[in-house]
């Protein structure tokens, strides 16, 4: 079925992300662990009655680990993991968004206990009638069709839909409301100590020198994502791999460094 070749999909035995790969982020994980619970054993809170979300909404700025958290969360519960980009619903045929998301849901519902993850839910989940002019009825179909599946989703049913975005100002409030994406967990850039952590997470199997303090280059990276992050260490490995170094030193982070932040300089200056 082409559609519903689209949704990626990883099976219990791809799932290697756990929270243990996810550096920080005590707050978001507490919050999650609850969802993780109930998707071990879902019959357990079905037979009490008890009403688990159906969303999931982390909210954040771009490269702050959403993705890699919702990966994590299907990783803890050992349950497939299902991703599909927001804009990809809109992207490809007219007219096929709603049947997609029609597809989508049903193959997870199928895999249930399951994570159904919808990054930049944003580009299917602006408020409705706020576009410049007409021609966005694909979209709101998409998005009804959403809306409707989270609505119709079965007491048997264990699907959890995450959904990303780092625009949770524009989304529809139809979107937000009970029974629907109506936990948030919000997901900042990481402090010092988050940085010192997310370092410590990608230096795992480099090399480091013993002039390499990851409490200084935390301290010298403020504003870093964790995707930044990741992107210094494997620049800085790059760079000692083309000088024929065994280990990765101080000034190969350095290098590193001064490469990214002249890119997000870049990037402010177009964006301003
Ligand atoms: P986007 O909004 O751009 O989709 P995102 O918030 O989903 O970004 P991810 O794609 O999950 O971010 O993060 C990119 C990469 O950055 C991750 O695969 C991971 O390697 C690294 N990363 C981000 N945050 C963390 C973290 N807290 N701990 C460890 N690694 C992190």
């Amino acid at each position: 079925n082409f559609v519903r070749s689209q949704a990626k999909r990883f099976r219990p035995n791809d799932l290697q992300t756990t929270f243990k790969d996810v550096a920080g982020m005590e707050h978001a994980k507490r919050e999650l662990e609850e969802v993780v619970d109930f998707l071990k054993d879902p019959a357990k809170f079905q037979r009490l009655g008890a009403e688990i979300p159906k969303g999931v909404l982390l909210a954040g700025p771009p490269g702050t680990g959403k993705t890699l958290l919702a990966r994590a969360v299907a990783g803890e519960a050992g349950v497939p993991f299902f991703s599909i980009n927001g804009s990809e619903f809109i992207q490809m045929f007219v007219g096929v968004g709603a049947s997609r998301v029609r597809d989508m849901f049903r193959t997870a519902k199928e895999n249930s206990p399951c994570i159904l993850f919808i990054d930049e839910i944003d580009a299917v989940g602006r408020v409705r009638g706020a576009g410049v002019g007409g021609g966005h009825d694909e979209r709101e179909q998409t998005l009804n069709q959403i809306l409707s599946e989270m609505d119709g989703f079965q007491a048997n049913e264990a699907v959890i839909v995450v959904a990303a975005t780092n625009r949770p100002d524009v989304l529809d409030p139809a979107l937000l409301r009970p029974g629907r994406f109506d936990r948030h967990v919000s997901v900042d850039r990481p402090s010092r100590l988050g940085r010192v952590g997310i370092l410590k997470v990608h230096v795992r199997k480099v090399p480091l020198g013993e002039n390499v303090n990851l409490e200084d280059i935390a301290g010298s990276t403020i504003g870093f994502s964790g995707a930044d992050l990741k992107n210094l260490v494997n620049e800085a490995a790059l760079a000692a791999a083309r000088d024929g170094k065994s280990q990765v030193d101080r000034i190969d982070f350095e290098t590193a460094r001064d490469k990214i932040m002249m890119g997000v300089a870049r990037e402010e200056v177009l964006n301003a």
